[in-house]
């Protein structure tokens, strides 16, 4: 299935007292103290980290953090988080003053096996987000090999992500080879029946996944703000919901490929809607056909819960990527919530393509019945269209 090396194929004798320069995705949510407020993405680093302490190899952790516009921010810097992977490790991680140049060299020079440091946030650099060739030697310059474990920003071509490969070796960290090894089966030989369930906001951002889909999952349920242009491309009025005019010949086009297909798509068939887009506005079921001319719909209604949910129960493999409504306001969640239930609830393949919906199963409480989440919401969506990530392209095949 993953047709890439990995680190699990390099053994004791291949690691014992080399450098090995290990990206990884430490962009955490923090507070205004910088405290860290979920460390779910150190945590899934641990891994890797801990399988190349154990093979005595000398360990070089690179990641982003935040948008510091290739400047140096006192605000974003790693500190926090080397502090908080050295509790996680219980072993001493120290955090460079930098990512390249001569200090951090010396600094390298001196670490022993199995030693663990913390490069400054790669970020401070334009050149990383640029993937200037010059930068990326510099940063390849102080190891042997190159571990990929950055899933959440694999979609980016940067220069810790996909430059340094043209200059030392490189190889998936465990987490990058579970994320491929569940969404590329579930793409490429599935369990059936194969559902997709598709929310979020806009036709816009998910075009390309749903086409893709086509002819490769069984049934396509569509909810969340995105539903209403496909509603209006099939002849209903959506009163005051969210619709972009210019995706309903998209949306039109799509839903004619579909019926060429083997794949089915399922629209909900009441929604809830209110008078205003607010948290306390005035609410009511609709059927899909009878939406107000000035309402707007927020959520879907308690019959399409049920219908997806009997979906849902007959699926051996689902994915789901993206709200089911305006789940942020409490009394428009529901929807959302009832889906991350029913696929908590269910003995398929649970795939949850990170952002909002692990969100979702986060709140509702059922995030560890789910088979995997990904860490890597922009990541699993390109991933889910069929493109190639340059994050993962990089890596030597087997
Ligand atoms: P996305 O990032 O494309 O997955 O979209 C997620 C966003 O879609 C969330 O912020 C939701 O509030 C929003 N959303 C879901 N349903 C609706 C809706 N019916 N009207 C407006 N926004 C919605």
């Amino acid at each position: 299935m993953f047709n890439k090396k990995s680190v699990q194929d390099l053994t004791r004798k291949e690691l014992e007292g080399k450098r090995v320069l290990v990206r990884v995705d430490f962009n955490v949510p923090m507070d205004d103290k910088q405290n860290i407020t979920d460390d779910v993405r150190i945590r899934s680093a641990l891994p890797t980290i801990e399988y190349l302490i154990k093979n005595e190899a000398k360990v070089i952790l690179v990641s982003h953090l935040g948008r510091p516009d290739g400047k140096a921010k006192d605000e974003l810097r790693m500190g926090p988080i080397a502090a908080c992977l050295q509790e996680l490790l219980k072993k001493p991680v120290k955090k460079l003053n930098d990512c390249i140049g001569q200090d951090v060299e010396k600094e390298i020079a001196q670490m022993k096996n199995g030693d663990v440091v913390m490069l400054e946030n790669v970020r401070f650099y334009k050149e990383e987000e640029e993937n200037d060739e010059n930068f990326a030697k510099k940063l390849a310059a102080n190891a042997d090999i190159f571990v990929n474990d950055a899933f959440g920003t694999a979609h980016r071509a940067h220069a810790s992500t996909a430059g340094v490969a043209e200059f030392i070796p490189a190889y998936a960290g465990f987490l990058i080879q579970k994320e491929l090894d569940f969404m590329g089966k579930a793409l490429t030989d599935p369990e059936r029946p194969f559902c997709a369930i598709i929310g979020g906001a806009k036709v816009s951002s998910k075009i390309s996944v749903l086409k893709n889909l086509i002819n490769k999952v069984d049934t396509i349920i569509i909810g969340g703000g995105m539903m209403f242009t496909f509603f209006k491309a099939q002849g209903y009025a959506v009163g005051k919901s969210l619709c972009e005019e210019k995706f309903i010949d998209t949306a039109r086009i799509f839903l004619d490929q579909v019926k060429n297909s083997r794949t089915e798509v399922v629209f909900p068939v009441d929604v809830i809607v209110g008078q205003e887009f607010k948290a306390d506005t005035p609410s009511k079921v609709v059927k899909i056909e009878e939406i107000p001319a000035d309402w707007l719909g927020m959520d879907i209604g308690p019959s399409s819960v049920r219908k997806f949910e009997e979906i849902i129960k007959k699926s051996k493999t689902i994915v789901w990527n993206g709200p089911m409504g305006v789940f942020e306001f409490p009394r428009f969640a529901e929807g959302t919530n009832r889906v991350a239930k029913a696929l908590a609830g269910s003995r398929a393949i649970t795939i949850i393509g990170g952002g909002d919906s692990a969100l979702a199963v986060e709140r509702s409480g059922v995030a560890d019945k789910i088979t995997h989440i990904s860490t890597g919401g922009g990541a699993s969506l390109e991933f889910l269209e069929g493109k190639e990530l340059p994050g993962i392209a990089v890596l030597q095949d087997k």
